[in-house]
Parts: C-alpha cells; structure tokens; sequence
C-alpha cells in the first residue's frame, strides 16, 4: 500500500490478557499525525502494556494497531520504525556512545559515512555533540538517557515510544532534559506516546491525554480538555481535583475560580485551616449549609488580609466554575 502522509495513529479495541487477567481491555483511540500521546493512570492500569502493544514487543489478544494505513498486527516491532526509549535506559554497556547511536543504523545498513554523520548530529541534538568515543558507563545517569534517546531518534522513527523515559533521574535532570523533549517532541511530524506516573510531566509534554483505569481508557482527549474536563469523579480526583460534590450528576468546583469576598458579601463560610506555601496560600473552607469542605488556593496579594482559622469570609463562585461529571 502507498504510505499514508496523515500518519494517524488508530488503536482499535486493544485488549490483552495475562492468563486471564485482563490487563487491557478494548482500547481504541486516534492520535491526529505529529502529536505527543501521554498515558497516565494509577500504577497497574495498563500504560506500558498498551506502550509494548504498540512497540509490537508483545501481541495484542484482541485489536488492531494501524500507524497510517498500515496494519501493524503481524509485523515485528524491529520492523516497526519506531524509537523506544525506556526507563532504564538498556543501553549495550560493552559500546561506546556513537557506537550505541548508530546501532539501529547499522541494523538497517545506513552507509558507514551517512550513519557516522546522522550519530554526530543526534548527539548534537541531545547535548552530546563530541562524545561519542566515551564508554557508555563512564556517562551520569542523564547523560546516558540522552544516549538512548539520541539512539531511538536516529533512524528517523515513524513514532517514538518513551516509557517512564525520566524516572530514574534526579529532580534537575529531570526537569532539563524534560524541556529538551519538550522541544524535540515539537518537531513536525514525530508523533510520540509518553508512559509516565507523573502527570506534571506528561501534561507538560503531551499535545493528547489518555487515562487508564484498571485496563481501561476512561478519557482521551487533548490534553487542555482533559485537564479541564475531567469526565467522571474518579478521573477527577485523579487529576487532583478536591472540590467534587457528589450529588446526581455529581459536579465538580474548579477552585481556581473562586474568589474570596468579605464576610457579608457573599455566601458566607468558616476558615478551617490556612496554609501558605511562599505566595500560594491553601485555605480548607467550610461553606455555609454544604456537607463538605472546600478547598481553595489562591495567591496572598489576591486579599486584603490573611484570613485566620475561625475566621468567616464570603464566597464568590461564578457559574462557570462548577463542571458536571459523569457518575
Ligand atoms: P502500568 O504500566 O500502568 O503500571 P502495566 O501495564 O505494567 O501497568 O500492568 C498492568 C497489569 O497487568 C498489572 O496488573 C500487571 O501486574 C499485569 N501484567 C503486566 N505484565 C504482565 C505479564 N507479563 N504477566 C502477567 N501480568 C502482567
């Protein structure tokens, strides 16, 4: 078949049993050609199940993996053309950098001087540039996932899967190599998916959200939609939203939206307990009349006075802060 140019990524009814445990269970989903897919979910929920279910490392029990009109079902995942980046790098300690760079390039019997050309440049890319002749185990952890980064973008893959790509990485290195992917990701026409528990981190990366539940896809969406519109309670609290009335339908309080007033001037309610946090203050408010707490956080400037515990202030909640969520 002719190469399809939209490069859409279509997952249909994927499902996977261990045994018969159900690890994932029918899911389809469309990712538009060039985007960052990032799955999230509880530990358990399927993320790098359906992440291998891609990568081809292992087949599906049920479903379809189409990358453009190509059906993926029967090809290998070395016949794939894909990037696969995982957590702990796998990197072949006994090579050297530009040796594991150029190892898919090899594979696939790039010309020595073409593969030693497009390995310089990748490790450019990644903030390596001149290091190639190093011993792999010579690098820091961040240098190393650099390399196997550089080394699964180098035979120009169709679609780069990253699992937990970062974990392993302390809290600086973290966050610059995550700007780097930030910008590479950007680059047209790399379509990525993302397996990470941190959800500030795939937020920060992905263009689309999936969240897995037990196996399940509960919501896909772009990830701004998802972010906001959060489709059921438990989705919600997962994306740590704490103001959810239950109720029929049960609603959401984007706490972000609401403002303090003085006491009278407004829907009045009690201070439980304040917090600060530097600029961020953190109040547990309890409304007038409602069964549960609210939680509020906000910046010290916004108000006039630090409220106390004990204190009374008012409430102002404009109608668009409140979301209806599936039960
Ligand atoms: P996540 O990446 O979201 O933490 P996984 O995809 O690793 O979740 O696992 C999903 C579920 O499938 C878990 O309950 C896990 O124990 C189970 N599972 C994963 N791989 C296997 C396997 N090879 N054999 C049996 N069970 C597995």
């Amino acid at each position: 078949p002719k190469p399809d140019p939209t490069m859409t990524l279509r997952l249909a009814g994927l499902s996977r049993n261990y045994g018969n445990w159900t690890a994932l269970k029918g899911v389809t989903l469309e990712l538009p050609a060039g985007s960052t897919l990032g799955l999230i979910g509880p530990s358990g929920s399927g993320k790098s199940t359906l992440l291998r279910l891609i990568a081809g490392l292992e087949p599906a029990s049920s479903g379809t993996v189409h990358l453009g009109n190509r059906d993926l079902s029967g090809v290998p995942a070395a016949r794939r053309n894909f990037g696969v980046v995982f957590q702990d790098y796998a990197l072949f300690p006994h090579l050297n950098v530009a040796a594991n760079v150029s190892f898919g390039l090899v594979e696939r019997k790039w010309p020595r001087a073409r593969a030693a050309e497009r390995t310089e440049a990748m490790l450019q890319l990644v903030g390596l540039g001149g290091l190639g002749d190093r011993r792999v185990d010579q690098l820091s952890g961040g240098q190393q996932q650099r390399v196997a980064l550089a080394r699964a973008l180098a035979p120009d893959p169709e679609l780069l899967l990253l699992d937990e790509p970062l974990s392993n990485l302390d809290t600086n290195l973290r966050d610059g190599l995550i700007r780097e992917l930030q910008l590479l990701l950007g680059t047209p026409g790399l379509a990525a998916v993302h397996v990470t528990h941190d959800q500030a981190e795939a937020f920060r990366l992905a263009d689309y959200v999936g969240v897995l539940r037990g196996g399940q896809l509960v919501q896909f969406g772009p990830a701004g939609q998802v972010l906001r519109q959060p489709r059921d309670s438990w989705t919600a609290r997962f994306l740590g939203y704490r103001n959810i009335l239950p109720g029929n339908p049960p609603r959401l309080l984007d706490e972000g939206l609401v403002s303090l007033v003085p006491p009278d001037a407004g829907p009045g309610a009690t201070v439980q307990l304040v917090e600060a946090r530097g600029s961020t203050l953190e109040l547990v408010l309890a409304p007038d009349g409602w069964a549960q707490p609210l939680h509020w956080t906000g910046h010290v400037r916004e108000l006039n006075e630090l409220p106390a515990a004990g204190s009374r202030v008012g409430l102002r909640i404009p109608a668009s802060a409140w979301r209806e969520l599936e039960p």
